[in-house]
């Protein structure tokens, strides 16, 4: 797949380093899919023998339970901390996001989503992001305004979403949403 966030490593990739200059690492875990399992083990095993690790294991980011757990994880987190995200695109595009208006830069955090099955999407057009069941570079109509949209093979950090604009609407006349740093 050749979709892009910032930041986000994906499933074909290489799992990302641990970095050895790190103080301490959160490393969570998104969703129940083995996957996540193996990329968050490796990680926890690597990042043992560099600091101190703290592993957060989450069903999803939906709940605001699970929310709630995650932005107190980030609230003790200090500088030198490395925040490791694994799990689902759609989550890993949530947890990114979250962290990123929490101030955590992207050089501090490293991700790595497990499937494709379904991602965030921004809608240019009614301005909301839905949860939805496609892949960047497909048709799907948004839930909020109806419109037929093409999701665009590029993301926004802070938004946490791939951008979606009308199929019918040329790309310079949609509104700029970008948020990429
Ligand atoms: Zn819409």
């Amino acid at each position: 797949m050749d979709a892009h966030a910032d930041g986000v490593q994906w499933m074909c990739g290489e799992i990302g380093e641990v970095d050895r200059c790190g103080t301490s690492f959160l490393v969570v875990s998104v969703g129940s899919d083995p996957r996540v399992a193996d990329v968050v083990g490796q990680w926890v095993r690597t990042a043992e023998a560099v600091a101190p690790v703290r592993l957060l294991v989450l069903d999803s980011l939906d709940s605001p339970g699970e929310l709630a757990a995650f932005d107190a994880e980030l609230g003790t987190s200090v500088v030198g901390v490395r925040i490791h995200i694994a799990g689902g695109q759609a989550d890993v595009l949530a947890a990114t996001a979250y962290a990123a208006r929490r101030g955590v830069l992207p050089a501090e955090m490293s991700t790595f989503a497990v499937d494709s099955g379904d991602l965030r999407m921004y809608c240019a057009h009614c301005r909301q992001i839905f949860r939805v069941s496609a892949r960047a570079g497909e048709t799907t109509r948004c839930p909020g305004c109806a419109r037929i949209l093409e999701i665009h093979r590029h993301s926004s950090r802070m938004l946490g979403a791939f951008l979606a604009s009308c199929v019918s609407v040329p790309r310079e006349s949609v509104p700029a949403v970008s948020a990429e740093e």
